[in-house]
């Protein structure tokens, strides 16, 4: 089976060409044609499988006929994160080189009238977030009913992410006669309700059983104590013993520990860094950008902010946190062992983690084994994370308290020293720097005061409610108010 097998048109295949793929995944070869043919579609196939070339190709054929029309779209593809739109948006432009086609991107964090501008001048490609495909169409900039094909991608997140009602709302929008295609790793039956209710006669393609993870894909469980520092420790180990890791992304369930772990890898001197959905657009990009050209070998993310995105070759995913759906684990290690290649994924387990295994191992079918012993015991130390010990380690260095800016700066340079460590196959004075110094005995009552001012002053950053500051009409004393005559009384 070729590309060219499929009904493509010229201008498409030279641009899958161009691209340097040789041969349709199994979800493209089976979904394209029916795609092509204008008929709904139900494709189902795991992470990683090429389902966004299997929607965009069919489409950018389809679209050589006919013009955009101002503020109405010819066709909108619904993308549950930012991210994954921008994505897909960059896959147009890829495979959409032979074509002039306006591709649309309508996402939040940005500014309005950009999207504007572009829906003014007729979209031929939307794609958007729900959330704000809506305000848009709210505000009247946009409408609906010119769309021929409309897509949802990775319908399953959707579901995740609290989407299904803005679908539905969205699916009411446009007009009857239109091409209704979903996409999803996993088929919950929400979502084959939701296809039910929306799609017509779709042609069910399903590549892998739902659910399934890929062959390529190593998986291991590993033990560690209960603590934050346990897993920590644990996981400064796994990547330090990982074979050939060229690149890793670590999942934490919470934010929270997106960013605490990555801050405690950036500070052992690994290059580490954080993806979460409380980041601003900018910086997350960016973040994913270093990602995706070397800058960061090291990805730390949440869920939310992970999911579909498009990291071609990671060698690793560690789960920092087993997720508690399981679904997201078959998610979250899909970011490896992707289209055919090799892929390792190590969970970091705890002993309250058991019943999370269970319904992940009868989920996949798959019985993950364990990398050395079943040891739940808490063994380390506080780390770094720890501000006595953050202390107590620059003592050691014989350094002063620094400023956060120097903190980040120091950050910077021992990711760049670690990098460049790597690159010549040294590894000396930052193995040193990584390894987790011993803890000295450093007893609260022999700290000077003004250290334990500055730590003071470090450790309350993350202040509760107003911290110290009392507004001042806080200050004004009370006076009590004089009862007032009430009118049953009077009544009386
Ligand atoms: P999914 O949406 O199924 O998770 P993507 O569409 O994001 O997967 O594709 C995953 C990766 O596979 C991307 O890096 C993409 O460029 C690559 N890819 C897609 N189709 C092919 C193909 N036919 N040959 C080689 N690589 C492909
Ligand atoms: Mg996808």
């Amino acid at each position: 089976m070729t590309f060219s097998d499929l009904g493509l048109s010229e201008k498409v295949l030279a641009a899958v060409v161009a691209a340097g793929y040789e041969k349709p995944t199994p979800i493209q070869a089976q979904a394209i044609p029916h795609v092509l043919a204008r008929k709904d579609v139900l494709g189902v196939a795991q992470t990683g499988t090429g389902k966004t070339a299997s929607f965009t190709l069919p489409m950018l054929s389809l679209l050589e006929s006919g013009r955009a029309r101002a503020r109405m779209p010819r066709t909108l593809i619904l993308e549950p994160t930012r991210e994954l739109a921008a994505q897909v948006e960059q896959s147009f432009s890829v495979y959409g080189q032979n074509h002039r086609l306006t591709v649309a991107l309508l996402i939040g964090g940005v500014s309005f009238a950009d999207q504007l501008k572009k829906l003014d001048r007729g979209a031929d490609v939307l794609i958007a977030t729900p959330g704000r495909l809506l305000d848009h169409f709210d505000r009247g900039k946009l409408l609906l009913t010119g769309v021929e094909t409309f897509v949802v991608d990775e319908a399953d997140r959707m579901l995740d992410m609290g989407f299904i009602p803005d679908i539905e709302r969205i699916c009411k929008l446009l007009p009857f006669t239109r091409q209704t295609v979903f996409f999803s790793a996993t088929m919950p039956k929400e979502i084959q309700s939701l296809a039910d209710q929306f799609l017509h006669n779709p042609v069910k393609v399903e590549v892998a059983p739902p659910s399934s993870t890929a062959k390529t894909i190593t998986q291991k469980l590993v033990a560690s104590g209960p603590k934050p520092w346990d897993k920590r420790a644990v996981l400064r180990t796994m990547i330090e013993q990982a074979q050939e890791l060229k690149n890793a992304i670590i999942f934490c369930n919470r934010k929270r520990d997106v960013a605490t772990v990555s801050r405690s890898l950036s500070k052992h001197g690994f290059n580490a860094g954080a993806l979460h959905g409380d980041m601003d657009q900018t910086s997350r990009m960016a973040t994913l950008d270093s990602f995706k050209n070397s800058k960061l070998n090291l990805l730390v993310a949440s869920d939310v902010a992970a999911r579909g995105l498009d990291i071609p070759s990671v060698s690793h995913v560690f789960n920092f946190d087993l997720p508690t759906h399981a679904e997201d684990y078959v998610h979250r290690i899909g970011r490896t062992g992707r289209a055919g290649r090799e892929g390792v994924a190590i969970s970091i387990a705890t002993k309250a983690d058991r019943k999370y295994i269970d319904a992940i191992e009868k989920l996949t079918g798959d019985t993950i084994a364990w990398i050395g012993e079943m040891d739940f015991s808490s063994t380390s130390q506080e780390d770094d994370e720890n501000p006595a010990a953050n202390k107590r380690s620059r003592r050691a260095r014989g350094g002063r308290a620094k400023t956060d800016t120097a903190k980040s700066e120091d950050r910077q340079s021992n990711s760049k020293k670690k990098n460049e460590s790597s690159a010549s196959g040294q590894t000396d004075t930052q193995e040193v720097n990584r390894k987790p110094e011993p803890p000295a005995p450093a007893p609260r009552q022999e700290r000077s005061k003004s250290s334990s001012r500055r730590s003071r002053q470090r450790d309350d950053r993350q202040v509760i409610g107003m911290g110290d500051h009392v507004p001042a009409f806080l200050l004004q004393p009370i006076r009590p108010q004089k009862p007032k005559p009430s009118k049953s009384k009077s009544a009386d």
